[in-house]
C-alpha cells in the first residue's frame, strides 16, 4: 500500500493518541473499549476531516486552485476544518450550507465567521439543488477567471479515503504495540469516507476487526451505497481495484432517531456517561449517536463482554454549544 506519490499539505497531528477506557468498560460490563482519538487531529479543535483534507488540498494545490469551495449542514465540522486548512496554505473559502437557518451564530458556524470564510446558507436540505448551487458558483467563478477546486460532502471522494486507509494502518500499529487485536472498530458514519478507508485497511492488513459503520443521518442502504462507491474510487486513486460487496459494509441507522442533526436521548445519556468516567467529550450529531450504538449493541450480545472493541472518535465537539438546550434537559 503506497500513498506516497499523493500530493499532500500538512493540516492533522499524526499519529493520535489511542487510549484505553478502563472505566467506560467498567461501566459497561464490557466490552472492553478503547478509544481512537481523532477529535485531536489538532486543526481548528480537531476531527475526522483533517486527514482527508490533506490529500484533497494537497490535489488542490497541485492543480493549482485560487479558491476551495465545499458544501454541508449549517453544523457541518468538514466546512468549519475547510475554512481553517485553506487559510492555512493561503486560500480563500466558500462554504455552502444546507439546512435551517438556525436562530444563533453557535458551534461551527461561529467558528467558520472567525476563519473569515464567506459562507452561503441555503435553506434546504435537497442534496440535488446543494450540488446544483455549488456547480453553479463553480461555474461562475471559472467565467471570472477564477480556479476553484470543489471538494464534495464530508470529504468522502476516493482520495479522501486514503487518510482513513492510511489511519487504520496508524491505528494497527499502536494496536500491535499494545497487544491488542480489536474485534471490531465502532465509528459514526455518513457520507462515507472514513469508513471507506477503515474497512480497505482492515481487508488489506487482514486484521479481523469487523468496521461497524454507525449512521448519524441517512439510511442505511444509503450509507452501504456510498461506502461501496468510495472503496471502488480509492482502488482507482491507488491504481488497484479494491471491491467490497455492499454485504461486507456494516453499518446501523437504528441510533438516528429523528434525523440528522438531532440527538437522540441515548446519544445525551452516551455524551454524559463519556464524559463522566473518561472525561472525554462526544458530540451530539456523531460521536454520541455512534457510542449510544456502541452501548447498545453490547446490551444487545452483537458485542460481547470478553471482546474488544476500538471506538474511532471522529471529532464534532464545536457542535456542543449549538445544543446547550437539549443537552441541558434534565436528567
Ligand atoms: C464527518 C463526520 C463523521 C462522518 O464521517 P464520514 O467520513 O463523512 O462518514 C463522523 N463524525 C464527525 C464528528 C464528523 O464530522
Amino acid at each position: 500500500m503506497q500513498l506516497g506519490h499523493l500530493p499532500r499539505l500538512a493540516l492533522a497531528v499524526r499519529p493520535t493518541p489511542l487510549q484505553d477506557a478502563p472505566r467506560l468498560s467498567a461501566y459497561l460490563g464490557g466490552p472492553r473499549v478503547l478509544i481512537k482519538r481523532d477529535d485531536l487531529t489538532g486543526l481548528a479543535m480537531g476531527g475526522n476531516k483533517a486527514r482527508k483534507l490533506e490529500f484533497l488540498l494537497g490535489e488542490a494545490k497541485a492543480r493549482d486552485a485560487d479558491v476551495i469551495i465545499t458544501v454541508g449542514a449549517p453544523q457541518s465540522n468538514h466546512a468549519r476544518m475547510t475554512a481553517a486548512a485553506a487559510r492555512i496554505y493561503g486560500w480563500e473559502a466558500i462554504l455552502v450550507l444546507g439546512g435551517e437557518r438556525p436562530e444563533e451564530i453557535q458551534g461551527n458556524l461561529l467558528l467558520d465567521r472567525l476563519f473569515g470564510a464567506e459562507v452561503r446558507l441555503i435553506e434546504t436540505t435537497d442534496e440535488y439543488v446543494l450540488t446544483g448551487v455549488v456547480e453553479d458558483l463553480a461555474r461562475e467563478l471559472v467565467r471570472k477567471g477564477r480556479r476553484p477546486y470543489v471538494i464534495p460532502r464530508g470529504g468522502s471522494t476516493g482520495l479522501g479515503a486514503a487518510a482513513y486507509l492510511e489511519a487504520g494502518m496508524e491505528a494497527l500499529t499502536q494496536l500491535n504495540g499494545l497487544g491488542v487485536r480489536p474485534d471490531a472498530i465502532v465509528h459514526a458514519s455518513t457520507s462515507g469516507g472514513t469508513q471507506a478507508g477503515l474497512l480497505t485497511a482492515m481487508k488489506w492488513a487482514r486484521a479481523g476487526a469487523s468496521v461497524v459503520g454507525i449512521s448519524a443521518g441517512p439510511p442505511k442502504e444509503t450509507v452501504v451505497r456510498r461506502v461501496t462507491g468510495i472503496v471502488r474510487d480509492l482502488g482507482v486513486v491507488l491504481s488497484t481495484d479494491w471491491q467490497v460487496p455492499p454485504e461486507d459494509v456494516v453499518v446501523y441507522d437504528d441510533y438516528v432517531g429523528e434525523g440528522y442533526g438531532i440527538p437522540t436521548p441515548e446519544t445525551i445519556e452516551a455524551i454524559r456517561v463519556v464524559a463522566r468516567t473518561e472525561g472525554i467529550l462526544l458530540d451530539p450529531v456523531y460521536t454520541g449517536k455512534a457510542m449510544a450504538g456502541l452501548i447498545d449493541l453490547g446490551r444487545r450480545g452483537v458485542f460481547t463482554r470478553d471482546q474488544t472493541v476500538l471506538f474511532w472518535h471522529t471529532g464534532g465537539q464545536p457542535a456542543l454549544f449549538a445544543h446547550a438546550r437539549r443537552l441541558l434537559t434534565p436528567e
